[in-house]
């Protein structure tokens, strides 16, 4: 998902709207604005793009005031219905408050187990619920120290954009696993999931928000705290390879620099004879760069994105994920044809794209077919925000990688080291004793406890 908010602009909620634009490929399932007016807080939220949603004037219109929250969602925790769009807002005795929330929170479940056991009525099924009904029950007075008792008994990934009648509120859970930046637009502040978020309205970037800050603005300027016990980062090393902007910094790097650093690995770890090197767009292009500067190999657009279709793995159900991939790829034969081609991708998932992309590039007449993968083999899932699918689904979770070239339909394949990936982020390597990322989708190191899943595989 991506979270964005402003505080103290007139055009808070077309701020909001931009924002949430330059984020679409956060989650395009549905999308949401809560702003606040000085009384109210109107909000519309609908599943589509932004565009389509926050396109008209009236729409923006509706949403008067200085002070607005967004959110694009994209489901991991949750049904689809809309009572799960965010952001969600609760009228509480002590005011409206309205929050965003990016990630995915593993003790949920046992949360809400509880809530419900000492009355909560929850309204709908998204573990962001979870922070409503936590800061609604505490015993504390101030919003703040509600919402960080709320925080101490969650367990999972999460930034957070909460809005309330005097402030706005940028959180960053004690691991960092997911992004959350802030900027400064003239007299105006900005929370935006990532950089992107920032150019596309002209802010200037301040800083990220840490892992286990608490940023609050007011009127009265910036405050920052961090109640949790000090423990080192773990950043979402996922966001690099696929998730977030090439033209966006994240903690410090460039992730195009980063992407283009990797295929460079790929070209040392895993050199092969070719003719080509085609990046499976769009995520596949700066490490094929990155690839053909290294080897000398030349980089030619051998297949052709159709923009106007959204990210195939995003789109939930099955069916679509099917359809999605065909109408989304074409071969440009002309640079395929006899040619030994290597290709460049970001992460074999199900093995869907692959298996679709290598029959397009045989079928436009490549001699030979070599596969080049920008992340170790996906063999765990993420329950901290990114929906790879249960463990039976993942292809590296179930076939060692020469059946997998085969069952794919190449001539080789090969994936970046673990020690490789980290070495693009500039790095010497992963260290075991304390890594500096989360890759728990590649190493099976969960850094975050992950109850609800332990207490399912119990069979509660
Ligand atoms: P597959 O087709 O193997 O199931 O999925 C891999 C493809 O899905 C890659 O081309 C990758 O770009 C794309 N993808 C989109 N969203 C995600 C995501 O959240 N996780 C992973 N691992 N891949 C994703
Ligand atoms: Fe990112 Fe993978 Fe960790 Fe999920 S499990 S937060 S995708 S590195
Ligand atoms: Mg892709």
């Amino acid at each position: 998902c991506g979270v964005f908010g402003v505080f103290g602009s007139p055009d808070a909620a077309a701020l909001t709207a931009l924002g949430l634009h330059a984020l679409q490929h956060r989650g395009q399932e549905a999308a949401g604005i809560v702003s606040y007016d000085g009384s109210d807080f109107p909000a519309h939220r609908a599943s589509g793009q932004v565009g389509d949603i926050f396109g008209s004037q009236d729409v923006i219109k509706s949403l008067q005031g200085h002070r607005a929250v967004g959110h694009v969602r994209y489901s991991t925790a949750g049904g689809k219905g809309l009572r799960n769009v965010q952001p969600l807002f609760a009228d509480f005795e002590f005011g409206g408050l309205a929050i965003a929330h990016n990630g995915n929170l593993t003790n949920a479940l046992a949360v809400r187990d509880r809530l419900v056991r000492r009355g909560s009525i929850f309204q709908s099924t998204a573990d962001t619920e979870v922070f409503i009904h936590l800061i609604a029950t505490s015993l504390y007075e101030k919003i703040v120290d509600r919402l960080i008792d709320a925080l101490r008994q969650v367990e999972g990934a999460y930034s957070l954009v909460v809005m309330t009648q005097k402030k706005l509120i940028g959180v960053r859970d004690p691991l960092g696993v997911r992004p959350l930046v802030l900027g400064k637009l003239n007299d105006s502040y900005i929370f935006s999931s990532e950089t992107v978020g920032l150019d596309i309205v002209g802010a200037e970037f301040i800083r990220d928000v840490e892992p286990g800050e608490i940023v609050e603005i007011t009127d009265a300027g910036i405050r920052s705290t961090k109640p949790f016990k000090p423990v080192k980062s773990r950043f979402c090393i996922f966001e690099h390879v696929y998730f977030a902007r090439p033209d966006s910094i994240v903690e410090g790097s460039s992730v195009y620099d980063v992407r283009k650093n990797i295929g460079r690995e790929l070209a040392r770890e895993s050199a092969v004879e070719a003719d080509v090197v085609v990046p499976i767009p769009d995520s596949g292009v700066p490490p094929a760069l990155g690839y053909a500067e290294e080897s000398g190999i030349p980089f030619e657009l051998g297949i052709i994105r159709n923009h106007y279709v959204g990210r195939t793995f995003i789109e939930p159900t099955d069916q679509i994920r099917h359809l999605g991939v065909k109408l989304k790829h074409n071969a440009n034969p002309g640079k395929l044809k006899g040619k030994r081609v290597i290709l460049v991708d970001d992460s074999i998932v199900r093995g869907t794209t692959s298996t679709k992309i290598v029959e397009l590039v045989r079928h436009a007449g490549a001699a030979e077919v070599h596969m080049r993968i920008t992340s170790p083999p996906t063999a765990n899932p993420c329950f901290y925000g990114v929906d790879t699918p249960s463990k039976e689904k993942l292809m590296a979770a179930n076939y060692d990688i020469e059946t997998m070239a085969k069952m794919i339909g190449v001539d080789s394949l090969a994936f970046v080291s673990i020690d490789g990936l980290y070495r693009a982020t500039g790095l010497p390597g992963r260290d075991a004793q304390s890594p500096a990322f989360c890759d728990a989708c590649f190493t099976g190191d969960y850094p975050i406890k992950l109850t609800d899943h332990q207490t399912e595989n119990k069979g509660r």
